[in-house]
């Protein structure tokens, strides 16, 4: 339509929507179906929390905020960084936004020209190739296997880096593959980063609070001060507090870059809700024990998922460290038939195919850039997941 903006032709609609959409239609013409799409825990927010919202409403916090959030909030990020990270961040160098998704525009909006370049591993979460294309950048894709874990190599990022890389965008826990660094094979990366100083890092720590076994946490800024200058920490209430619908995302980086992104945000939305921003101070300053309850319920359910995936006939799962997402190869299964005689040539013939058999509903890995694999969001009951599995494993032996 020759009425809306050339820059609406560089960017895709979201495929875990159109996802959540198939399944839903077929729901309502009868079918029972189970869906792994979703990418949001599926508990409550705590009581705390709730009240705490409660009580801002009813002291009339109902006003405008300071546009990168109240000072209350950004002491209790700045102690959240402090104490978790081991990153010293002051409340000037802190901004709150509606969602991690709101930080990660700022960020890319208030940095990028035409023709600059953002290194994204591939498989990656789906926003963000789509936010660098409306902030006229470029994404340069760096490719990892199922093999590998999905993980890049020090060798391959720089050989990405040219003189137009402005940020290496890394995400770990990652989304959709749940793939983690550790400390060691994240000092490769920042290794290689302290030799291209013109190189900016944007860390999305989104699930920072999801990792297994004995998995330990780490982000660049903590692991590599000589970084520190130049690297954004991004992170948010989403997904550690179960809190999606509230939109509240935020960020650490260097004074000149925040104050940036605060004057677009000041254009843009004037920050987000108040009352949201009182039940985030009370999300990272409470109590904090429901996080290792959830945690640990999360981990069961990645163990029955990776091992009821891996007895499917065709499929390979590697066992992420982090999230609450398993991102399995079907590549042995490509070129079988279906009961109905419906070749299978790509993940996304794997995905439709289940969800018309079997009613489970998964997503294409081709959606994350990388397949033939798919992404099954385990944040739902282990009932559901169970019954999914059993689902997947006949599907599977189905095919001819
Ligand atoms: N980053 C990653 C990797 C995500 O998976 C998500 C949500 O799905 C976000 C950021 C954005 O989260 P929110 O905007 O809810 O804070």
């Amino acid at each position: 339509m020759a009425f809306l903006a050339d820059i609406l032709s560089r960017v895709k609609p979201s495929a875990t929507i159109a996802v959540s959409q198939k399944a839903r239609e077929l729901k309502s013409q009868g079918m029972d179906v189970i869906s792994l799409g979703a990418g949001e825990p599926d508990f409550d927010t705590p009581d705390n929390i709730k009240q705490a919202a409660k009580d801002a409403i009813d002291r009339g916090e109902t006003k405008y905020t300071a546009v990168a959030g109240i000072i209350e909030l950004r002491e209790a990020i700045a102690a959240k960084f402090q104490r978790e990270n081991g990153l010293n961040y002051s409340p000037a160098q802190i901004i709150a936004g509606t969602g991690g998704k709101q930080i990660l525009f700022n960020a890319f909006m208030a940095t990028l020209n035409p023709g600059d370049e953002v290194i994204i591993p591939r498989p990656y979460w789906v926003s963000y190739p789509e936010m660098v294309a409306l902030c006229g950048g470029e994404s340069v894709f760096l490719d990892t296997t199922t093999e590998s874990d999905f993980k890049v190599t020090a060798e391959s990022l720089e050989a990405a880096i040219t003189p137009r890389t402005k940020w290496f965008m890394f995400n770990s826990p990652s989304n959709p593959s749940g793939a983690a660094y550790s400390r060691a094979e994240l000092k490769e990366l920042t290794d290689v980063l302290m030799k291209h100083p013109h190189v900016w890092i944007l860390s999305d720590d989104m699930y920072e609070h999801l990792v297994y076994g004995e998995f330990e946490f780490v982000t660049p800024a903590q692991i590599e001060p000589g970084l520190y200058d130049r690297t954004l920490t991004m992170n948010g209430v989403s997904k550690a507090y179960s809190m999606t619908g509230w939109r509240l995302g935020y960020a650490g980086g260097p004074l000149e870059l925040i104050k940036a992104m605060d004057m677009i945000q000041g254009q843009q939305t004037s920050g987000t809700s108040s009352v949201t921003q009182w039940a985030a101070v009370e999300a990272l300053n409470g109590p904090q024990e429901f996080l290792e309850e959830r945690r640990a319920a999360f981990e069961e359910r990645r163990d029955l998922v990776v091992s009821m995936l891996n007895q499917a006939t065709g499929l390979h799962c590697p066992k992420p460290d982090g999230a609450f997402y398993v991102f399995p190869s079907c590549a042995d299964l490509i070129g079988k038939s279906t009961e109905n005689g419906k070749v299978i040539e790509s993940d996304e013939d794997f995905v439709t195919a289940l969800l018309e058999q079997e009613g489970v509903a998964v997503v294409q890995g081709s959606a994350f850039g990388l397949g033939p694999n798919f992404r099954i969001s385990y944040a739902t009951s282990t009932e559901a997941l169970k019954e999914s599995c059993e689902r997947i494993q006949r599907f599977c032996s189905s095919l001819q």
